[in-house]
């Protein structure tokens, strides 16, 4: 990032990777794609997507995680599942499931909590939803000795008789957006196109009667202001579907906002560096930042409960993350300067503590959860 905190790259930058070349193929046959299109394609293409190929997180990948930055995340995440689970009656099957697990490090360090807590560790399951194969792989390994039944579904589907606690970190900044445009008078479509040079570039297009829902929203948006709406609404249906069978807790935490707003947050980031989103198709990370409200909206509207959004460091905080460091640091001094850097990383204002920010979700009759 720039000292402004606007990413700075070659915004002429593109390269022909082979996922860009099978696009301007299929843009020059059948017309520009909608940015939404574009940005799955990117993530999830069979052939060439980001996350079917590439083990993108960590030092040598292209982007961190707080759960890959300490193992304290971790640990608190698996002390709130102990406590949620028990505010949840404490039901004798329990489901945890984990959306978009990366190398299993999270999961990995909630079952080394779970497996203190005898009449938990016997009720638990455990399914990771992962379209990447490397990824599933890696989480594989790393958790065949958690000592919980493990399974890689292609679906969560709704279990009766069996209460579910879902956590999600970093993933819904991956479920792509529809992106408009303000244009002179109306709002329009974020396409994809080609342009004279044989370049990927973004483009508008103007539909009849589309648009007007944001048109309402903001009036006043200055001619070439972004709005992305968030693919909220098929989430929350499906938080509900499972809600419909057995008890349901989610927890989601994510980089982006608590409010409703104007702006183009699709990013991309590649070896740990900015660069324009159409520089690399399928070989950087594209995400965007969450607008929480809409998910908050859409849940509650589903007819589950909802506590936060509140920012990460408010949650870990309210947690205990900082006792649980220092026991940790005194137990351990020859990583106590590892730990604590970690700790700071995760939990810093303005940084990652405020960045993030930790929606949960409940089944209607279900308790507060516990952070919020
Ligand atoms: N939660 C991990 C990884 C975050 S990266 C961590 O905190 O370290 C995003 C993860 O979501 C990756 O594992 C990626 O493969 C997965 N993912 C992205 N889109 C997905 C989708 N549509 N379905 C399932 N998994 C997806």
């Amino acid at each position: 990032m720039s000292s402004n905190g606007e990413p700075s790259y070659d915004a002429e930058a593109r390269r022909d990777t082979p996922l860009a070349l099978k696009l301007k193929k299929q843009i020059k046959g059948d017309g520009p794609l909608p940015a939404d299109e574009y940005m799955r394609a990117c993530l999830q293409d069979a052939e060439h997507g980001y996350y079917r190929n590439k083990s993108a997180i960590g030092s040598a990948g292209d982007f961190i995680t707080a759960p890959e930055i300490t193992q304290v995340f971790g640990e608190i995440i698996g002390a709130w599942v102990a406590v949620t689970w028990q505010q949840m009656g404490a039901p004798d099957r329990l489901r945890l499931v984990e959306l978009g697990p990366g190398r299993g490090t999270l999961m990995s360090d909630i079952t080394r909590v779970l497996r203190r807590v005898p009449p938990l560790a016997s009720a638990l399951s455990i399914e990771l939803l992962e379209t990447s194969e490397p990824l599933r792989e890696q989480q594989r390994a790393i958790l065949a000795d958690c000592g919980f039944p493990l399974a890689w579904p292609a679906a969560i589907e709704p279990r009766e008789g069996v209460a579910t606690i879902l956590i999600a970190n970093e993933f819904l900044d991956c479920l792509a957006p529809i992106s408009w445009v303000k244009g002179a008078d109306r709002w329009a479509r974020r396409l994809v196109t080609v342009d004279d040079l044989g370049r990927l570039q973004f483009a508008t297009e103007f539909m009849p009667s589309a648009g007007k829902h944001i048109a309402l929203r903001f009036p006043d948006a200055a001619e070439g202001s972004v709005y992305e709406e968030m693919p909220s609404e098929g989430f929350a249906a499906g938080l509900a579907r499972i809600a419909g069978q057995s008890p349901l807790v989610a927890l989601l935490l994510d980089y982006g906002s608590s409010d409703d707003g104007l702006g183009d947050t699709l990013q991309a980031v590649r070896q740990h560096a900015y660069e324009h989103p159409l520089a690399s198709p399928g070989e950087a990370d594209l995400t965007c930042h969450v607008k929480f409200s809409w998910y908050r909206e859409d849940i509650e509207a589903e007819g589950l409960a909802v506590d936060g959004p509140v920012t990460q460091a408010e949650f870990l905080g309210a947690l205990g993350l900082v006792q649980r460091a220092s026991k940790l640091m005194s137990a351990n001094p020859e990583i106590a300067h590892d730990i604590e850097a970690g700790v700071a990383r995760i939990m810093a204002v303005p940084g990652m503590g405020d960045r993030f920010k930790v929606l949960g979700a409940r089944s209607a009759g279900l308790p507060p959860l516990a952070g919020f």
